[in-house]
């Protein structure tokens, strides 16, 4: 099919189509699939990436929600017998289905990028690595560091799973249609959390979002506020030498989760539900 034939794109779909194969090389070489992994990617688009992977993975899942591109890359099927094409919702597909030691590799859109984040994440331990394109601002909360203004739930809850490395920007005019921000290329390797339990899991996460529920409030204001017995959080607090006072934005990954299990150790003082 010639390029007359590809479909327009649709903005409101996130649809920026990658079109420089040298970014397309340093997105596989850091994903580094070999012949006996499988890659999901969310988003395949017109397949720049698709083909890719295909030659350099054992099994590639790629889930389109876009019809027409679906039945645009259908005739990869027959060039690509490792290659399994998906039409439907990337939100709505069982990832907790997918074969252990998964490598997700997505030029994510936009609109898409936060909420598919968080599911990807949920599946951590089926997914060793991530390799992800994403808004250069979103890029920067996942690997920022506390006391930043970019550090927040999106960045606790991601350094929770995952070691992040931004490992480079992407300008607008590798795109067509050309996005308004620029991009960058983030690297997840997930985390081995043996110890994990989705509800010890839920239960951070629950911290996490009522800590930062009201960024100028102070972390104990913030937790009491969602409902967290007071007496205890500040305890809990003294217990981990932190001052009172202190706001969520400036208590690094390792201690939220010091804190969550202080908080966990009390049941009496967390929010029934
Ligand atoms: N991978 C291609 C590339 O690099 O050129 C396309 C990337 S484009 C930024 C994002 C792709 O995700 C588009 O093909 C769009 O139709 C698709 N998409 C948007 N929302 C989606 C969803 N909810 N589930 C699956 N795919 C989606």
């Amino acid at each position: 099919m010639g390029d007359s034939a590809l479909p327009a794109a649709i903005k409101h779909l996130g649809q920026n189509f990658l079109i420089d194969p040298n970014i397309v090389r340093k997105i596989i070489s850091l994903a580094e699939p070999s012949l006996d992994e499988s890659v999901l990617e969310i988003g395949p688009g017109r397949g720049i990436l698709t083909d890719a992977l295909c030659r350099s993975a054992g099994h590639v899942t790629a889930i389109e929600v876009d019809p027409r591109l679906h039945a645009y890359l259908s005739e990869r099927q027959t060039q690509f017998p490792n290659l399994t094409l998906v039409l439907g919702d990337a939100m709505a597909y069982p990832i907790e289905h997918l074969p252990l030691g998964t490598i997700v590799v997505a030029n994510l859109p936009y609109y898409l990028s936060t909420p598919i984040l968080f599911r990807l994440l949920e599946q951590q331990q089926r997914i060793t690595r991530l390799v992800l394109m994403l808004q250069n601002e979103v890029a920067d909360r996942l690997v920022a560091k506390s006391g930043g203004s970019s550090y927040g739930v999106l960045s606790v809850m991601a350094q929770y799973s995952a070691e992040i490395t931004k490992a480079f920007k992407v300008s607008p005019q590798c795109f067509r249609p050309r996005p308004d921000v620029e991009s960058a290329v983030v690297l997840l390797r997930t985390k081995n959390r043996i110890e994990q339990t989705r509800e010890s899991r839920d239960q951070f996460a629950a911290i996490v979002r009522a800590a930062f529920a009201h960024r100028r409030k102070t972390l104990v204001n913030s937790l009491r506020d969602q409902g967290y017995d007071q007496k205890h959080v500040v305890a809990a607090l003294s217990a981990l030498h932190l001052s009172a006072s202190i706001r969520a934005e400036n208590l690094s990954l390792e201690e939220f989760i010091m804190l969550a299990r202080q908080i966990h150790e009390s049941p009496s003082s967390i929010p029934s539900r």
